[in-house]
């Protein structure tokens, strides 16, 4: 892909000779592919969601929690037949859906597998998991491809987005690509306990940004309501490298409660929440390269 202007980034990288500014050039690169049972309940189910985890970011915030991922591209290269297979030995493995993190710069090189993969049977839902800083032309590729979008709705704030990832258009940008989403699967379907198909988005609930995670809530609520799931999240974990004083702190659990308590007094009925403990370290997973 020369020149590539696929992210919001356009940092106009040619793949083919080199990485980008996510760090991902014209090769899959993938660093874990494993069932993983901390997701919301109707993604993880009793089996367990088979999660792939994609190397590289093209947000790639200061805090993720998976930053030998998104900044350091752990993980391995793999062929499009391997990414294939696997998705189909994970099934094997009784995954109640493929999960694909952070795919979002790999669109134009999995989505053919992904079509081939479902047309031989693949049979159980493809969920997107995402930052949400996608570019609807990128969004428009995944037609027909994805059942699911686990999509992630950091910043209501430009000054936020820009002060912890580079990207003041991040608040812009992922809520026409959450409404786009929504244009495309519709609103969700459970059975027996697992999403078939719809939108959930994630609030991710940061020290000293309760304000912000408020604003995303309400604008999410306003705008969707029951068309879309809510996820308010508590699970954040102050990493190493983190250079902003508030962030080298734990969320405290009345500020998690105070948000929470926010988006229950808004009238949300179709959310989830995390219990306490869910800022544990156990939690993140070892990126080493099991199943890949
Ligand atoms: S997907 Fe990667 S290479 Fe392409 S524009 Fe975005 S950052 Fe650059």
């Amino acid at each position: 892909m020369p020149k590539c202007t696929l992210c919001p980034r356009e940092c106009g990288a040619d793949r083919e000779k080199e990485r980008g500014f996510c760090g991902a050039d014209n090769r899959i690169r993938i660093a874990r592919a494993a069932k993983h049972m901390w997701e919301e309940p109707v993604i993880s189910g009793k089996n367990g969601s088979g999660t792939i985890f994609f190397s590289g970011c093209s947000l790639a915030c200061e805090f993720c929690q998976n930053f030998v991922l998104s900044h350091e591209n752990q993980g391995i290269v793999i062929t499009p037949a391997r990414f294939y297979d696997i998705m189909f030995e994970l099934k094997a493995q009784g995954a109640v859906n493929i999960n694909l993190v952070t795919a979002d710069h790999y669109i134009p090189y999995i989505v053919p597998v992904l079509r081939h993969a479902r047309q031989d049977g693949l049979g159980i839902p493809v969920v997107f998991n995402t930052s949400s800083y996608l570019k609807l032309s990128a969004l428009k590729q995944l037609k027909d491809a994805v059942d699911i979008y686990l999509a992630d709705l950091k910043f209501s704030s430009p000054a936020a987005a820009m002060k912890y990832c580079s990207a003041p258009d991040y608040p812009q940008v992922a809520r026409a690509a959450i409404e786009q989403m929504v244009k495309k699967v519709g609103r969700p379907v459970i059975r027996g306990g697992i999403m078939q198909k719809g939108v959930i988005v994630r609030v991710l609930v940061m020290p000293g940004n309760l304000i912000d995670a408020k604003a995303s809530i309400k604008y999410l609520y306003d705008t969707y309501g029951d068309d879309i799931y809510i996820s308010v999240m508590g699970q954040y974990v102050p990493m190493p490298h983190v250079t902003h004083r508030e962030l080298k702190s734990a969320l405290s659990p009345s500020a998690y409660r105070s948000v929470v308590r926010y988006a229950q007094s808004l009238g949300i009925t179709n959310g989830f929440v995390q219990g306490s403990g869910a800022d544990d370290k156990i939690y993140i997973p070892e990126f080493n390269c099991e199943g890949v």
